[in-house]
């Protein structure tokens, strides 16, 4: 089983990339965010819960969102191996999903962390807001809240992996498909 934590702050592309690792190497891909936008559009109870942190650009609590996780595991156990994208944003998610995999006979074998300027984040989260339909990409002050958050709450985990021998840094500018070839290769020299 390989599982790959997917990294960056908001506008960083993990999202965009773990969908080409989940091609390479069959991976399931678990991206909280999404799990939520599925649940606000559905108005369901984590739903609405979610919705009003979201929309101002801070996180959804820890026990809300390490039982989500939990269950997202819990309803896909048949897989080769997983990429969490977007979660662990906070060191008790991360030693939530470390203990949640260890009783599974498993663990996290490496977090990739895509590392971009944030006058990049900025445009790349300005041009996405055109079509992603995400009221958390319009506003320049939810954008300002989110990638403030990122850097309090969940750069500290490059330490917490770098600690555990897993943190990789990938540079994160250029086209798709240069990072895409930079983190097959990483991976690649990880698993041989
Ligand atoms: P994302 O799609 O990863 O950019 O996430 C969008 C928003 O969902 C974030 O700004 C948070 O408000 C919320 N969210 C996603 N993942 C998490 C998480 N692991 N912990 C807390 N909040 C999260």
């Amino acid at each position: 089983m390989i599982n790959i934590v997917i990294f960056g702050p908001p506008g960083a592309g993990k999202g965009t990339q773990a969908i080409k690792l989940v091609d390479k190497y069959n991976l399931f891909h678990i991206s909280t965010g999404d799990v939520f936008r599925k649940n606000m559009k559905e108005q369901t109870e984590l739903g609405v819960l979610a919705q009003s942190y979201i929309n101002k650009g801070e996180l959804v609590p820890d026990e809300v969102t390490i039982k989500m996780l939990i269950s997202e595991i819990e309803s896909n156990t048949n897989v080769e191996g997983y990429i969490f994208d977007g979660f662990p944003r906070t060191t008790p998610q991360a030693e939530a999903l470390d203990k949640i995999l260890a009783e599974r006979g498993t663990s996290i074998n490496m977090c990739l962390a895509l590392d971009v300027e944030e006058e990049e984040l900025k445009e790349r989260l300005r041009k996405r807001a055109l079509d992603s339909g995400r009221a958390d990409d319009a506003n320049p002050e939810v954008i300002q809240n989110r990638i403030k958050v990122y850097l309090e709450e969940t750069s500290p985990l490059k330490a917490y992996y770098a600690n555990q021998d897993k943190f990789v840094k990938i540079n994160g500018h250029g086209s798709i498909d240069d990072i895409t070839a930079r983190l097959f290769e990483s991976i690649d020299s990880i698993l041989a």
